[in-house]
């Protein structure tokens, strides 16, 4: 059995995909899963978030990308979780430039997981706010994109031009990308305006859109300070309880056999 590997994208800045990537994958850990976390954001906060001092690093994924070191040379344990961290800081955003002149740019990522896949059960992917290389990487190594977004005026804008860049992938590189599913962030149960965003969510993409919301909660904003994920920070917060829902809703979706051998 190799990894599943998830893309967590959105190139609108601040919608939780950092968040969703760190509390998901120590949500699966804590359910038996084997979890790596591949950060590819030079902002390296999902870094700093699994408790990994991002200028302390002396390997990164950096040198993967540019094929300068393996995954497993560059792997760390999160401080707290149990899951893995391929880890990034600001050398990543060189590699963009630097990889213009490499073979296979935008697969550098892909080839590189596969050694690893086997030793995963998931495989989860923070990528940057934009649709750049870095992100493109992201998109051609995953089998399913997780789409994080905030029920706001302009969110199904903005998800136009994610559907057209899968669109562009699948053609070129990657036939086999979905999306995996559509996540609803700092949801606001009482606001008019997240109620009717989630019905045009819903009637747009149907069952795509995960029945999990995560609310707005102020210890998922906190955790990544002290550099843990909710469930270890304070367990008992609404946050934390729907990032387990929703790792439990994933491996629903995508394990069913297993799901119904264990009921
Ligand atoms: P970027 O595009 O910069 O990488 P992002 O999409 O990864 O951002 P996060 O960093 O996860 O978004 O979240 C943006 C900010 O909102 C962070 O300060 C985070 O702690 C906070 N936040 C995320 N989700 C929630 C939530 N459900 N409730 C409250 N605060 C949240
Ligand atoms: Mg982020």
């Amino acid at each position: 059995m190799t990894a599943r590997i998830i893309a967590v994208a959105n190139q609108k800045g601040g919608v939780g995909k950092t968040t969703t990537v760190v509390n998901l994958a120590a949500s699966l850990a804590e359910q038996g899963r084997r979890v790596l976390i591949v950060d590819l954001d030079p902002q390296g906060n999902a870094t700093m978030g699994s408790g990994i001092d991002k200028s302390a690093l002396s390997r990164s994924v950096y040198h993967v990308l540019l094929a300068e070191h393996e995954v497993a040379e560059v792997v760390q344990p999160a401080k707290q979780g149990g899951y893995d961290v391929l880890p990034a800081n600001r050398d990543l955003s060189a590699a963009e430039v630097e990889l213009m002149q490499e073979l296979a740019r935008e697969a550098r990522l892909k080839n590189a997981l596969e050694q690893v896949a086997a030793n995963y059960d998931y495989i989860l992917i923070d990528s940057p706010p934009s649709l750049n290389l870095l992100t493109l990487n992201g998109l051609v190594a995953a089998q399913g994109v997780l789409i994080p977004m905030v029920c706001e005026y302009y969110a199904l804008e903005g998800l136009t031009d994610l559907v057209n860049t899968l669109r562009k992938v699948r053609l070129a590189v990657n036939p086999k990308i979905e999306i995996m599913g559509l996540l609803r962030t700092m949801f606001d149960a009482r606001s008019n305006l997240s109620q009717q965003v989630s019905e045009q969510l819903a009637r747009h993409f149907g069952d795509k859109v995960f029945d999990t919301v995560i609310p707005r909660n102020i210890r998922l904003a906190e955790a990544p300070s002290h550099g843990l994920p909710a469930l270890i920070y304070d367990r008992n917060a609404r946050g934390a309880q729907a990032y387990i829902a929703l790792a439990a809703e994933l491996t629903a979706r995508l394990e069913p056999q297993t799901t119904t051998a264990e009921q």
